[in-house]
């Protein structure tokens, strides 16, 4: 592909690209460098009229087993600037690209003595698909912290937009389709080393703890229902340890469910809706799915349910 820096794959397993180890194969996986590789890839899905899907760390993607025909464009390995922009008081604006990964960006916050986004230790995320998912832990989310957003669509070109004209939520920040997220300016505060150090390993302390985190999976299946903990209501429906196909409900942390091996998704897919119907049956309780859905076959999903 003519000036695209990238690395692109044809015919690329999803399975090497989630951390449940679960989805087909797709057409193209564009893995650009920068902004403008971004623009390069996104035009080429349109002039080819193929669908083409955003992805950071693919940890919060269930991606069905059948083939895409279309492009990822996967952000992982590019747009990894990290850079200090303004110094205020006791504050400072930094500028991260949606690439870096969370190791990436804990290391900068130890080396420039930034403190607020310990929490994110352990999370095995892109910036980009922290942004978008609102990603939080321990009583923070990342939106609490970012000043701007930069975008890029085909309609608007590159824009930003500051956090007041963004809508976000509970895990969720609300963008249009086919929008990608170029990176944020954030700020954080002055810290000291070792303490941001010791932030850091007691999260990732609590984590080994609670979360099975010796096999794929995509951290919490579904969202906490208000006042409440989705791992609780379903240890509390008995369901820890139950298993279809490759796919099992941990033993460990009910809200994760685990690939022993050769889960599918529709393995993954008929826990789900065994769980939410079990929850809405015995207890009233309606839940709602964390994890995001991509290229799962509407065949399949009418099969289980
Ligand atoms: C072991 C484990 C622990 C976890 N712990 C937590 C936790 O504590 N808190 C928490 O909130 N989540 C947690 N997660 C879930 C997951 O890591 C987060 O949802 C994370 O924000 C997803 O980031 P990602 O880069 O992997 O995005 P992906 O999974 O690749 O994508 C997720 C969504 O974001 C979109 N997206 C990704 N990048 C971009 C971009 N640049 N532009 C536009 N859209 C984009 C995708 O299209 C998709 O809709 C955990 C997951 C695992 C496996």
């Amino acid at each position: 592909m003519e000036n695209f820096t990238g690395r692109i794959e044809k015919n690329f397993s999803l399975k090497d690209l989630t951390t449940w180890k679960i989805g087909g194969e797709a057409r193209y996986v564009f893995f650009p460098i920068d902004r403008k590789d971004v623009e390069i890839a996104v035009s080429y899905a349109k002039r080819e009229s193929l669908p083409y899907f955003v992805m950071g760390n693919g940890s919060n993607i269930l991606a069905g087993d059948q083939f895409f025909d279309g492009v990822i464009i996967n952000l992982k390995e590019g747009l990894k600037e990290k850079t200090v922009v303004n110094f205020f008081e006791d504050e400072i604006e930094i500028y991260l690209g949606a690439g870096n990964l969370v190791p990436e960006i804990i290391k900068f916050l130890i080396r420039e003595e930034l403190t607020g986004l310990e929490f994110l230790a352990g999370i095995p995320a892109t910036l980009g698909g922290l942004l978008r998912m609102n990603a939080g832990a321990f009583d923070d989310e990342i939106m609490k912290f970012v000043k701007k957003i930069n975008f890029y669509n085909p309609q608007r070109g590159f824009y930003s937009l500051p956090k007041e004209q963004v809508r976000f939520g509970y895990r969720r920040l609300e963008i249009d389709d086919g929008t990608v997220i170029l990176g944020a300016s954030m700020i954080l505060k002055n810290g000291k080393r070792d303490e941001i150090k010791e932030k850091i390993s007691s999260f990732i302390g609590r984590r080994k703890e609670k979360q099975p985190l010796d096999l794929p999976s995509c951290g919490s299946v579904f969202k906490n229902p208000e006042g409440s903990y989705a791992g609780k209501i379903i240890e509390e429906l008995g369901l820890k340890g139950y298993q279809v196909g490759g796919a099992k409900i941990s033993e460990k942390h009910a809200n994760f469910i685990v690939n022993t091996g050769s889960a599918s998704a529709k393995d993954v897919l008929t826990l789900i809706e065994l769980i939410k119907q079990k929850a809405y049956l015995k207890k009233g309780i309606v839940l709602k799915e964390e994890v995001y859905y991509f290229n799962i076959n509407k065949k399949v999903r009418a099969m289980v349910l």
